[in-house]
């Protein structure tokens, strides 16, 4: 908890002009300043933010608040993270108080563990970038796949090395301790590092920090597994993230929909194709929590699917879970035996765009017309229905 005392000192501090401008390109008029509304459309500006009063207004909907308000609303976050990202912003120091011995020995352990956790990330881009074994393994291997370097950089992808203890070495030799790197996930319980000769895509949370890690192997070796994903710590679990999240909220909101998809190189795909309200559900089947996520910033769902008969079936499956959370759920069928992300090298990004916009189709009008070509096809099924 964040004492009263900082709190009305970040409350104070904080500049709300300064804030939103960060957001909303704002323009003096008379005494406040005016912009474009970041919650609703609109072509002239009818948001106003009062210097003096610490607040802001929109005329069009009607959205207003105060600073804290507006982090809350804009960045979706929690009234104790707003404060926090204030905190950030204006070098407050944030004690926090009333914890336990208990709360305090997990609040440690959390944070050596967010902290190993953003030491193996920083480990991981830079072994991709500035190492040979990097560049001929790892960016060989996403130019292959067509990944461009500016998508590379935006969702902070890496690379372990091939040698198993490379990270659990450089990290013991910087003062890690084994126990912390372990229960981040990051390395096993005989301290071999989990992700060696994996490309790594980091999981980041809705603050933007990273979390976890899902990892691909590069080799065809069918003896391993194909991702390896952080094993739920203190930090990270995996039910309650979406991959992509962090990168595409923004869009996600613009928009008014979220297209789900089903791998990490599918989302990288949709947003190299100019399409970044994309998030997948880190291999996983879509859990409640995922979902409420997701509705913070819509409650549009459009799940794009391989077109072959056992996508069709995925499609369905699980789409209850969905309607029961009150979501407006589309469908889009892709070519057959292609995912968002080899589709994507087939077309130009404009006849990606279009595809996807022209095929999606309402989830119930779509299920009805699967069953009944099914059941046109099957005498026992007919003759029941
Ligand atoms: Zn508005």
């Amino acid at each position: 908890m964040i004492d009263d005392i900082t709190r009305q000192r970040i409350i104070d501090t904080a500049q709300i002009v300064e804030v939103i401008g960060e957001f909303v390109q704002l323009k003096k008029r008379g005494a406040n300043y005016i912009g474009l509304c970041p919650f609703h459309n609109e072509k002239t500006p009818s948001f106003s933010v009062s210097e003096s009063k610490g607040i802001y207004k929109c005329f069009g909907c009607g959205k207003a608040g105060n600073v804290v308000n507006f982090l809350m609303e804009h960045e979706k976050i929690s009234y104790a993270d707003a404060l926090r990202w204030l905190a950030n912003k204006y070098h407050i120091e944030i004690k926090e108080k009333e914890l336990t011995q208990e709360d305090i020995a997990r609040q440690n352990e959390r944070e050596s563990i967010l902290i190993a956790t953003k030491f193996a990330y920083d480990f991981f881009v830079r072994q991709l970038h500035h190492t040979d074994e990097g560049k001929s393994s790892g960016i060989s291997y996403l130019e292959k796949r067509g990944v461009r370097s500016d998508i590379v950089q935006k969702f902070g992808l890496g690379y372990s090395p091939l040698y198993n203890r490379a990270f659990f070495e450089y990290a013991t030799q910087k003062g890690f301790q084994p126990d912390v790197l372990q229960k981040a996930g990051l390395v096993n319980k005989g301290n071999y590092d989990n992700y060696s000769g994996r490309i790594i895509f980091p999981i980041f949370n809705l603050s933007g920090n990273v979390v976890g890690f899902s990892g691909r192997r590069l080799s065809n070796d069918e003896t391993i597994a194909k991702y390896f994903n952080t094993p739920d710590t203190d930090i990270f679990h995996k039910g309650q993230l979406l991959f992509g999240l962090f990168q595409s909220k923004r869009a996600i909101v613009e928009k008014d929909q979220c297209y789900l998809v089903e791998g990490n190189l599918d989302v990288l795909a949709m947003h190299q194709m100019g399409m970044e309200n994309a998030v997948a559900s880190l291999g996983t089947s879509l859990t409640i929590e995922q979902i409420q996520l997701i509705k913070r910033f819509t409650k549009n769902i459009c799940l794009l699917y391989d077109g072959d008969p056992a996508g069709i079936k995925a499609a369905i499956r699980g789409i209850d879970i969905l309607l029961q959370e009150g979501l407006n759920i589309k469908v889009v069928l892709l070519p057959e035996k292609h995912d968002p992300d080899s589709f994507s090298k087939t077309v130009t990004d404009v006849a990606f765009r279009e595809y996807i916009t022209q095929h999606e189709q309402d989830f119930i009008l779509f299920k009805s017309e699967i069953l009944l070509k099914d059941t046109a096809h099957d005498p026992i099924k007919r003759g029941i229905a």
